[in-house]
């Protein structure tokens, strides 16, 4: 690669002690324009905190803000989520996402309204548009990272990108004709930013972006990624835990500026090269998979921008830029052999996202929320809803049970009926067990003709109760389907997770249903079991000994 272009070192950000910036803070500390945190997000993220903090609690803070409370409920019910239900009340939006969800979606809402507010502001916008747009993509490569890594806060990564620039919304908004002039320097030249503006204004936006984060009072895991983007270097071993968490945060905030690069800034082969280079460095990623995480990368964003209801204008997919860049460093320094094989290289990789893009249309599919028969929650969504469920039961001390529910002898119905009838049996108990479940409870298809509900905040009396209900529902419907009458009954097993009834996860929660719903068909069917009942089966078996003991007994 062309050395001379891109530097492999970026300057140091200047220390923060050093007198000119402190000055230049101090006296931005008292301009009363400063871009602020909406009051309730910031006091979202005070209680969000607390271990005590109720869903209640938080939804009443959040209804304050008519607009934000609007923009999360519209934005739950997109078909980003894709939930069966409509969800009109927050509460119900935290219980299904989650709260840390709920509060990220709000802190980056927020933001985002802070973009938009402050290109209001200015005569040409286009320099803000560029801006944000710009952020949002390093955040959505920055959560890709994330994921691909698997750490665990790929939420927080997320906020992290988007904000890592922040401190150039006051360059620009301060010094906009000589910022432009920095700004368009950096785009065709080898320094790096935060060093071109320490020549022309004695300060760099990342330490005014943890200035303004430190001023909105974000946690640490946010301010140390921003001040540090352009330098996540730092010796590790000297690291505690929880700094070497932000230290990964910092990594991917610089990564993704790097992507980011690519797709805004010239010399993108050159970008491409250097990414994939500090990518192996810092992750040790390899180029396939940098080549991987690149592709419908643009689309993503505009997905995501689409969610926020942000309208993008001209992002580019990373396979046409690459080809262009090829095409383009070909003309420059390429015999006219090797400038044939890139071109056949490229080319191959085109027909090779097509085949990937067609598969990720299937995966798309499949990852869709809903059953297809019954419209019920899928038994993915089941799987992440009862994770997060356990987790927060475990945290807060509240309760949780979860009902697995067979239908009885289905076989014989499709047998005597036909599998269509059958199917419209399965859709029918489906509607039967909705209609009659709290508004904060869950349905989801396990598989077959089989059901569950999780009962956040249920201890085993509730759900037991509701179990008992849901059985005789069933049992007193006839099912109208296609002029016949059919009657069918279900068998259910309840478990629970409680500080009486501790278990270690959320699998054996399940399992434990699972093996009460078996033992509910050994007891005869049609019934509820819980762990109650087998206790009371044992010590029935201990007062009235079997024959086999009493044979015993007697001889
Ligand atoms: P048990 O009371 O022990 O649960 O008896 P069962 O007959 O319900 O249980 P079994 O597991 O033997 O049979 C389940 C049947 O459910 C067999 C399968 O064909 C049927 N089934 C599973 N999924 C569907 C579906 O989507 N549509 C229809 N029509 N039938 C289904
Ligand atoms: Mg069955
Ligand atoms: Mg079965």
């Amino acid at each position: 690669m062309n050395s001379k272009i891109l530097p492999k070192v970026s300057k140091l950000p200047l220390p923060t002690d050093s007198n000119r910036v402190r000055e230049i803070l101090r006296l931005l500390d008292q301009d009363r324009d400063l871009p602020t945190l909406s009051p309730v997000v910031e006091r979202v993220l005070q209680r969000v905190n607390d271990e005590k903090v109720s869903i209640r609690e938080l939804a009443e803070i959040i209804k304050n803000d008519v607009s934000l409370s609007f923009k999360i409920l519209k934005v739950v019910n997109s078909a980003f989520y894709g939930f069966p239900r409509k969800i009109s009340t927050l509460t119900q939006a935290m219980v299904i996402l989650g709260l840390s969800a709920v509060k990220n979606l709000a802190l980056s809402m927020s933001i985002l309204e802070i973009f938009v507010q402050e290109s209001m502001k200015v005569k040409d916008a286009s320099g803000f548009r560029v801006f944000w747009e710009r952020s949002l993509f390093s955040a959505v490569a920055a959560r890709r990272l994330a994921i691909l890594m698997k750490h665990a806060r790929e939420e927080e990564v997320f906020i992290a990108a988007l904000l890592q620039d922040i401190g150039i919304l006051l360059l620009i908004k301060h010094m906009p004709v000589e910022y432009s002039q920095v700004m368009e320097k950096a785009q065709r030249s080898a320094s790096d930013l935060t060093a071109l503006e320490e020549d022309s204004f004695g300060i760099n936006h990342a330490v005014l972006g943890e200035f303004l984060a430190n001023k909105w009072r974000l946690p640490r895991t946010l301010t140390i990624p921003i001040l540090r983007h352009h330098n996540p270097d730092v010796t590790l071993e000297k690291l505690d835990t929880e700094d070497r968490e932000i230290y990964h945060l910092a990594v991917f905030v610089h990564l993704s500026s790097q992507i980011s690069s690519i797709f805004y800034d010239e010399y993108r082969h050159e970008r491409v090269l250097r990414l994939k280079e500090s990518a192996a460095r810092y992750l040790k990623l390899s180029a396939p998979q940098i080549d991987e995480l690149l592709n419908g990368l643009a689309d993503e964003v505009k997905e995501v921008a689409t969610f926020f209801g942000l309208p993008l204008e001209g992002t580019q997919n990373y396979s046409e830029l690459l080809m262009a860049a090829n095409i383009a460093l070909g003309k420059i320094n390429l015999t006219y052999e090797q400038m044939n094989r890139e071109l056949i290289a490229a080319k191959r990789r085109a027909e090779e996202l097509a085949e990937q893009l067609a598969e990720a249309n299937r995966k798309l599919q499949e990852m869709a929320n809903v059953d297809g028969l019954t419209q019920v929650f899928n038994r993915r969504v089941f799987q992440n809803l009862i994770t997060r469920e356990f987790y927060r039961s475990h945290r807060y001390g509240h309760p949780l049970s979860c009902i697995m529910i067979d239908l009885d002898l289905f076989k014989q119905v499709n047998d005597n009926e036909g599998h269509l009838v059958g199917d419209q049996v399965l859709k029918e108990v489906a509607s039967l067990l909705l209609a009659n479940l709290r508004k904060t409870d869950f349905l989801a298809r396990y598989g077959g003709e089989e059901f569950v509900v999780i009962l956040p905040e249920a201890g085993t009396k509730a759900a037991t109760t509701l179990a008992e209900k849901l059985r005789r529902v069933v049992e007193n419907s006839s099912l109208d389907i296609e002029g016949r009458h059919i009657q069918v009954t279900i068998s259910l097993g309840v478990s629970t997770y409680s500080q009486e009834f501790p278990i270690s996860c959320e699998d054996e929660l399940v399992q434990k249903a699972d093996a009460n719903l078996y033992l509910a068909k050994r007891n005869g069917r049609n019934r509820v079991w819980t762990d109650d009942n087998t206790k009371a089966l044992k010590s029935a078996s201990v007062e009235t000994p079997s024959v086999m003991e009493k044979a015993e007994i007697s001889s």
